[in-house]
């Protein structure tokens, strides 16, 4: 029968590289998705919309133009026909996606075509894996399996700042807590994805390599 395991975290918790593996490993599809959030403020960027305009970013996230691969292999994204996968990723959007990801009416159309997504993949694939902030508690309550990867800020700062700089000195940690905290802060007025909801799993990764999550994870999944 057909799985649908949720997964929530802040950034730098690990959740995309955990939630990948675990796709691969159970022949499920993958969808992340703070990728469509980034893909939104990426196209509403492009055509130079003024992000604290909510009625007009609502409407551009009615409009977007988005595809994205389930497949947990190959990640491919793109808005119209560019192929966006990489320029998503930039601190750029990084640093303004939270503009576009608390505007309500476009976490009602993500939402809405994220649970489309979700249900196209339990009749095709068997399932899915999805990773976000409010999968666990809004977007996918009724998963068989919900998890929220926490860790501790420390931690997470140096994940991201070795993903980002390619090393977590001093200087790298400072760089990236300004982002890091900030964007937390600021995705935090919208989703509570830094507690566990009833029902949901909380599993601290602090001190675990990625290898000891995931075969965490593998051991809630199997029950
Ligand atoms: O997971 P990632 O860091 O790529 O997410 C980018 C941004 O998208 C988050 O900072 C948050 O603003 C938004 N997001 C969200 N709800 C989700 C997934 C992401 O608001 N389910």
């Amino acid at each position: 029968s057909p799985l649908t395991v949720a997964i929530d975290g802040p950034s730098g918790s690990g959740k995309s590289s955990v939630s990948r593996a675990l796709a691969r490993d159970l022949g499920l599809a993958y969808l992340d998705t703070g990728a469509m959030y980034r893909a939104l403020a990426w196209w509403a960027l492009e055509r130079e919309l003024d992000l604290q305009d909510q009625a007009l970013v609502a409407q551009a996230a009615r409009d977007l133009p988005l595809r994205i691969s389930t497949d947990p292999d190959e990640q491919a994204l793109s808005v119209d026909d560019t192929d966006v996968t990489q320029e998503i990723r930039q601190t750029r959007i990084s640093a303004q996606v939270s503009a576009v990801a608390t505007n309500l009416d476009v976490r009602g159309e993500l939402r809405r075509r994220q649970r489309e997504i979700i249900e196209q993949e339990r009749q095709r694939s068997g399932g899915i894996v999805v990773e976000g902030r409010d999968i666990t508690t809004v977007v996918a309550p009724d998963a068989e399996h919900r998890i929220l990867i926490t860790a501790s800020e420390e931690a997470r700062l140096a994940r991201r700042a070795l993903e980002v700089h390619g090393s977590a000195g001093a200087e790298q940690l400072a760089a990236t807590r300004d982002q890091v905290v900030r964007r937390d802060a600021d995705d935090s007025t919208v989703s509570t994805f830094l507690e566990a909801a009833d029902g949901v799993v909380a599993l601290d990764t602090s001190d675990l390599t990625l290898e000891q999550v995931i075969s965490a994870v593998h051991a809630l999944v199997r029950g």
